[in-house]
C-alpha cells in the first residue's frame, strides 16, 4: 500500500560540530546529491570539551549556508559527555556506559543542572542568531530530570530513538529511527538487516526517521546503503525539518 499523500521523511544529521564537520560535510554533499533536501543538523555547543562551536569561524559560516537552504538547526546536549553520578546498577552501566560509549550526557542529570545545560546551549545559540526550537539529547537518553526541565523550557519538541514528541504537551508521534552502528564490522551488518527492516515494517505510518552520524561518513558501503533507503523513501513521502513536522501537526 502506498504511503498518504502528506507522509513524511524527517532526516537529522547528528554530532555536528567543527571537529565533526569534515565527515558532517561529507554526509551533507551524499543528500545534496540526491536532492535539495532539508535537514535537521543536531548542533552540540562544546563537543566532547573541545572548545565552544562559535570560535570557529568556517564552521559557522558552514552552517549558515545550510539554515540558508531551509536547515534546521537542533540543540543537542552540551558536551555530549555524559558526567551524571555514577550509574547505580548493571543495566544503568550497560546503558551508560557500553550501548553508548559514555556519551548519554542527559541520562542522569537532575532537573536544575539540565535546566542550566538547556539554557547555556539556546544562549549560545541565540548569540548566533540561530533559531531552536527542538532538543535531542545525545544517544537519545533522556532521564526524568531532563524532562522535567525540557517541559518548561521554550523548546518546541524532542526526540527518543523511538518517537518525537511535540513540548510542552508531549503529545508522540511514534516513528522509530534507522540508524547505523558503526564501530564494527558486525555492527554495521547488524544495522544494514534492522534497517532494512524497520524501513519495511513503517511503509504505512506518516513519518519515517533517518538519523545519520558523523562516523557513518567512513565507511563508503554505508553511505552507499543511506544513499538507496533515502531514495526510495522519497519515492512516496516529502523531506521536511522536525519543526516543520510538529508545526504541521496543528
Ligand atoms: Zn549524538
Amino acid at each position: 500500500m502506498p504511503p498518504a499523500e502528506a507522509a513524511a521523511l524527517c532526516l537529522s544529521l547528528h554530532d555536528v560540530a567543527p571537529a565533526t564537520w569534515p565527515e558532517c560535510r561529507r554526509l551533507l554533499q551524499m543528500l545534496d546529491g540526491i536532492g535539495p533536501l532539508p535537514v535537521t543538523l543536531l548542533a552540540v555547543p562544546d563537543y566532547h570539551r573541545g572548545g565552544p562551536l562559535e570560535r570557529d569561524r568556517a564552521f559557522l559560516a558552514a552552517v549558515e549556508g545550510r539554515l540558508a537552504q531551509g536547515d534546521e538547526v537542533a540543540l543537542h546536549g552540551y558536551h555530549h559527555l555524559d558526567r551524571g553520578p555514577p550509574p547505580a546498577g548493571p543495566l544503568e552501566w550497560l546503558r551508560r556506559r557500553v550501548y553508548t560509549a559514555g556519551e548519554g550526557e542527559f541520562a542522569a542529570l537532575a532537573e536544575a543542572e539540565a535546566a542550566a545545560l538547556v539554557e547555556r546551549g539556546l544562549a549560545l545559540m541565540g548569540r548566533l542568531g540561530w533559531p531552536v526550537a527542538g532538543f535531542v539529547a545525545p544517544a537519545w537518553l533522556l532521564g526524568d530530570g531532563a524532562r522535567a526541565a525540557l517541559a518548561r523550557s521554550p523548546l518546541r519538541y524532542t526526540t527518543t530513538r523511538q518517537g518525537i514528541y511535540r513540548l510542552p504537551d508531549w503529545r508522540e508521534t511514534r516513528a522509530p529511527s534507522l540508524v547505523y552502528s558503526v564501530r564494527a564490522g558486525w555492527r554495521r551488518t547488524l544495522s544494514r538487516g534492522w534497517n532494512a527492516r524497520l524501513f519495511e515494517g513503517q511503509r504505512a505510518r506518516p513519518l519515517l526517521r533517518i538519523s545519520l552520524h558523523p562516523a557513518d561518513a567512513r565507511h563508503p558501503e554505508v553511505i552507499a546503503s543511506w544513499r538507496r533507503l533515502i531514495t526510495r523513501a522519497l519515492e512516496g513521502r516529502r523531506p521536511l525539518t522536525k519543526r516543520q513536522w510538529i508545526e504541521g501537526l496543528g
